[in-house]
């Protein structure tokens, strides 16, 4: 492992640890390539489960120091993990361009109307909701690649024909706009029910860059045995892996 493009920390709310603490583990694991990657704040605060809006300024001021810090010896990404929100994208657009966050991930955890939580699916309309979701929020531009495709088996947990049907929508655009995906090493790390084997042997139809992430909530998952278990489960299948990515100038 050479990079991890999937980070959190104490930021998120949800999370623990300091940005610093990750920076260090990083640097004993080898790393050469750290992105920092919280849930992105969202305009009028709807989700007290990560970064409030208000909370960004002091946030950003110790990043651009830690940035500033580690440089040549650890290269540090500022980029956000991002929902396919559409009232939301101007103020994505704005981390981009006047604060620097260049890697945006699109992770789509809940429907782009607020209403349905993906960890928490159980109906075929849901997961074709889903699959929209993604699609449309892949087609704004904005996302470097996607996180966790297959997130919402944490809670629909049967691989039938509707999420066979939903992961071919989401796959096949990922390879017509050649965006990479993850094989999320936070889910099999947590038996969340993803990456779900099935539809990763699914993904051997695509030509898809696909890249495994920690997805770190803690400082010990920055490193932990699932990131390798899930290099070897893409491996095993004969998918393209990728582990270093281009970022946006
Ligand atoms: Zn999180
Ligand atoms: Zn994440």
């Amino acid at each position: 492992m050479t990079a991890n493009y999937h980070t959190h920390s104490r930021w998120c709310h949800h999370g623990t640890g300091e940005l610093e603490e990750y920076i260090l583990r990083a640097l004993e694991g080898g790393l050469q390539e750290l992105a920092i990657t919280e849930h992105v704040p969202l305009l009028g605060d709807p989700d007290p489960r990560r970064m409030q809006y208000d909370e960004f300024p002091a946030f950003n001021e110790e990043l651009d120091r830690l940035v500033e810090q580690y440089r040549g010896k650890l290269r540090i990404i500022k980029g956000f993990e991002c929902e396919y929100y559409p009232e939301m994208l101007d103020s994505y657009r704005k981390f981009r361009e006047e604060y620097g966050y260049r890697l945006l991930i699109l992770g789509q955890h809940r429907s782009s109307d607020h209403v349905w939580d993906n960890f928490a699916l159980t109906q075929p309309g849901q997961l074709a909701r889903y699959a929209d979701d993604v699609c449309a929020g892949l087609r704004t531009g904005m996302f470097d690649f996607l996180a966790h495709p297959d997130v919402f088996m944490a809670g629909y947990k049967v691989y039938d024909r509707h999420v066979k049907s939903a992961m071919a929508q989401i796959f096949a655009l990922c390879q017509e706009l050649d965006i990479p995906v993850e094989l999320n090493a936070n889910g099999q790390h947590y038996k969340r029910n993803y990456p779900c084997p099935p539809v990763w042997e699914d993904a051997r139809a695509y030509r898809l860059r696909c890249l495994v992430n920690s997805d770190a909530h803690t400082v010990d998952d920055l490193l932990c045995p699932s990131v390798e278990e899930c290099a070897a489960l893409a491996d095993s299948l004969g998918l393209c892996r990728i582990s270093t990515l281009a970022i946006r100038p």
